[in-house]
């Protein structure tokens, strides 16, 4: 039985055709299928089994009671443990909920599981966790494709059927490329529209949360859900939010939509160059206006990313020092002894990487030249957006560099690794909201995904135009 959507779902169970129980039934039958996929770090039937309890009796104007969610495990829950993927978070058990998990509890969802991601949500293949990779649902032919990363787990998760919708964070990318990889829907709203409180921090000048769902009106219905503003999250804004999904609308006609040159760069397939193409020509034919444009300071973002992003991981995990909480070393000689060896054995290898720059870039007599440096080109980045978006409406790119590449791939080259936020760190680093959306496939099939951009607070302007894009695969 497949579902299509939560809207689908939402129909049936207020005709009384199917109750949260049955719902909840397929989807553990579900996953107890593809758990070769290793797509959840927790899946406990049982905890299904009393949530729903829990749900069953709740008025049906909860918008998404009884719909099974599935939690990337950066998301702080109460009633399963969360790991952030790593083995220094491997025994932990929040006490506290999540802002953006208490409000899906609230509005009736079901947890199916929390879900695989890279280690602190570093990387961009979903194989730098703890657990063990995940294998996208759509790989072929014996050839065990990444899901994208970091959310890879919950990009797959909904890819495969396993929910029909799923927690995202995205600092550089980890919605909007997995998203792409998978074949999904991926939201990363602005900057300050959902609270982070009880997400593990990554980057804390750039972590964002956001969804995944099969297509565009989910997207909204769950946005609107977990966007808020939160007294404990002191960078989460307190504007109203609108009702995305009543508002939904496709009619483009008279939108400006910018096409930014700089996106246009070496390496990339002719097949995404062509998604791109017929993406610009649909939105022409709806009546929206094509604007080239320039964004300058494009070729800057990812050397500016991977320092700020790596500067600010350095000092949010000095907190893992075997003291607080998480894993401690055994047998410790000294106290020093302690910290070293609890954070040698507990961080994998691209989280200790990113330490060591980040204190490199931080450090004494380096400041100026790189954090600094790069707080400065940040801020030219984030100018560039501010322009262009005086005379255009959205800007519409490809949202990653390839199709979902096999397992094996850059797995030692983190640079190459890297290489694939060079479309969504722009974003990031403005802090402006991106979505993406699958637009076609490459000749073996697999899907591509395009990539909006709107204004700070504007994500009803995208998910219009990812609404009317969407049209064109019905
Ligand atoms: N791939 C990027 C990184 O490794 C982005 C990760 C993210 O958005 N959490 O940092």
């Amino acid at each position: 039985m497949e579902f299509k959507s939560i809207s689908q779902l939402k129909s049936l169970l207020d005709e009384n055709k199917i109750s949260v129980k049955e719902i909840a039934e397929t989807y553990i039958k579900k996953i107890n299928e593809n758990k070769d996929l290793n797509i959840f770090i927790y899946f406990n039937e049982d905890k299904i089994h009393d949530q729903v309890k829990e749900t069953e009796n709740l008025s049906n104007d909860n918008v998404l009671k009884g719909i099974p969610i599935a939690v990337k495990d950066l998301f702080c829950t109460k009633n399963m443990p969360t790991t952030a993927a790593s083995k220094i978070l491997e025994n932990f058990k929040p006490t506290y909920e999540s802002f953006v998990t208490q409000k899906l509890i609230d509005q009736g969802s079901i947890f199916v599981g929390k879900t695989n991601l890279d280690e602190f949500a570093m990387g961009s293949a979903t194989n730098t966790s703890f657990f063990g990779n995940t294998i996208n649902p759509l790989s072929k032919n014996n050839n065990p494709l990444a899901p994208g990363g970091s959310s890879g787990g919950s990009a797959a998760a909904v890819a495969a059927d396993l929910c029909l919708g799923a927690t995202g964070t995205d600092t550089g990318g980890s919605i909007r490329q997995p998203a792409s990889f998978c074949g999904v829907v991926g939201i990363k709203p602005t900057y300050g529209l959902c609270s982070r409180w009880g997400i593990a921090a990554f980057a804390s000048s750039l972590d964002q949360a956001g969804v995944f769902s099969k297509n565009v009106t989910d997207s909204s219905i769950l946005l609107e859900v977990i966007a808020g503003h939160d007294q404990r999250d002191s960078t989460s804004s307190n504007v109203k939010i609108p009702s995305f999904s009543k508002n939904l609308n496709s009619d483009l006609r008279g939108k400006v939509i910018g096409i930014p040159k700089e996106y246009t760069v070496d390496g990339i397939s002719d097949e995404i160059n062509q998604v791109w193409e017929d993406a610009i020509k649909s939105l022409e034919k709806k009546g929206a206006k094509i604007k080239h444009i320039s964004l300058p300071h494009t070729k800057y973002a990812l050397p500016t990313y991977y320092i700020i992003a790596p500067a600010e991981a350095s000092s949010n995990l000095a907190r893992y020092d075997g003291v607080k909480y998480g894993y401690r070393a055994e047998n410790p000689k000294s106290l020093d002894e302690m910290y070293e060896l609890t954070r040698s054995e507990g961080f994998g290898k691209e989280v200790k990487r990113r330490i060591l720059i980040g204190t490199y870039v931080l450090s004494a007599g380096y400041y100026d030249a790189y954090y600094l440096k790069a707080q400065k080109v940040r801020k030219l980045i984030a100018n560039d957006f501010i322009e262009v978006f005086s005379d255009c409406d959205f800007i519409l790119t490809p949202t990653a560099p390839s199709a979902a590449f096999s397992l094996n791939e850059k797995q030692d080259d983190p640079i190459k690794m890297y290489l694939n936020d060079v479309f969504t760190v722009p974003a990031s680093l403005a802090g402006i909201p991106g979505i993406s959306i699958p637009y076609g496939h490459d000749k073996e099939g697999l899907p591509l995904g395009i990539q909006l951009l709107g204004k700070h607070y504007n994500e009803q302007e995208i998910f219009n135009a990812a609404f009317a894009l969407e049209k064109d695969y019905e």
